[in-house]
């Protein structure tokens, strides 16, 4: 497979003019993104965390499209897959109406959080944090937060949130011979998550519905219904699987982060926690797991006297 490497991703090529950016771990770019010749035009999947990063981004587009992109798609709200929106002005960037709705809501906040003095404040309590840090794989996890409050540090001041300007609920067919598919199966990671599905080389991008190597936050979703949507997906019988975090999967990687959420479902449920399953627990991301069961316990409390 032919890899480029740039100051934030490792290119890998999919072939018939399929890219998948891989966020490079010292990069400010956070989340892996796709790039993809649509046959008139092409679109760029997620735009990463940083301006800096999205303007490789793009770039990288340029290269190897041979073209600059014609129309963004974004899977979710995230930062570190929507805030280098800002980077691709003149262009279409499609969401689900509900991502939208909720990066509206959220702005005024999130823009406040981004300021300079609250980043610097955030870093201070962070590298404070440090010592006090149980384990060596806790230590890791603090230091992945640090360096993405760094990188928004060291562009504060010009960071924008664009949200989607284009919107659907549920499928839209992206322009183009290619006949790409970005579809959406409701919440999941977060209120309502989409994927990029390119039919006939049956390649999927999938953002933070597959996250690998490193814990999925679940605090914006429903986890439950995720588990559905990992069967939405497998029924597209996806070849290769380009995840919002981790390497390039298939669909084994579904049966991981299937893993991943069942087990932290079971350990939120159970009176004394279960345990994931061993491969699992080796992924990044302990402070998450923490939250992550926390959020469980109540969703399933709050679930369960619905019913
Ligand atoms: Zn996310």
């Amino acid at each position: 497979m032919t890899e480029t490497k740039t100051a934030h991703y490792t290119i890998e090529d999919l072939g018939n003019g399929i890219h998948a950016a891989l966020a490079r771990p010292d990069g400010f770019a956070v989340c892996n993104s796709g790039l993809v010749d649509l046959g008139e035009g092409g679109v760029v999947f997620d735009t990463g965390l940083t301006p800096d990063s999205a303007r490789d981004l793009k770039s990288s587009a340029e290269l190897v499209l041979g073209r600059s992109p014609s129309l963004c798609v974004i899977s979710h709200r995230h930062l570190d897959h929507a805030l280098g929106n800002s980077e691709f002005p003149g262009i279409p960037i499609w969401g689900t109406r509900r991502a939208r709705e909720v990066i509206l809501e959220t702005r005024d906040q999130t823009m406040a959080e981004l300021k300079r003095e609250q980043l610097e404040k955030d870093i201070g309590e962070l590298e404070s944090r440090r010592p006090e840090m149980k384990s060596e794989a806790a230590v890791k996890d603090l230091d992945f937060i640090l360096l993405m409050n760094r990188a928004l540090l060291a562009s504060a001041g010009r960071l924008q949130l664009i949200p989607p300007d284009q919107t659907f609920e549920t499928r839209v067919s992206l322009p183009g011979r290619r006949g790409a598919e970005f579809v959406s199966f409701g919440s999941g990671h977060t209120e309502a998550d989409a994927i990029m599905f390119l039919p006939q080389e049956k390649v999927l991008f999938a953002g933070d519905l597959v996250c690998l190597g490193i814990q999925p936050s679940m605090g914006n979703g429903d986890p439950e219904h995720w588990l559905t949507v990992l069967d939405e997906i497998e029924r597209l019988r996806p070849e290769q699987i380009v995840p919002g975090h981790g390497p390039v999967t298939t669909v084994e990687g579904l049966e991981e982060v299937r893993g991943y959420l069942t087990g932290v479902l079971r350990a939120a449920g159970a009176s004394k926690g279960a345990k994931l399953p061993a491969a699992i627990r080796r992924w990044e991301g302990t402070l998450s797991l923490e939250e992550n069961v926390k959020f469980a316990r109540g969703w399933l409390a709050a679930h369960r006297s619905r019913r």
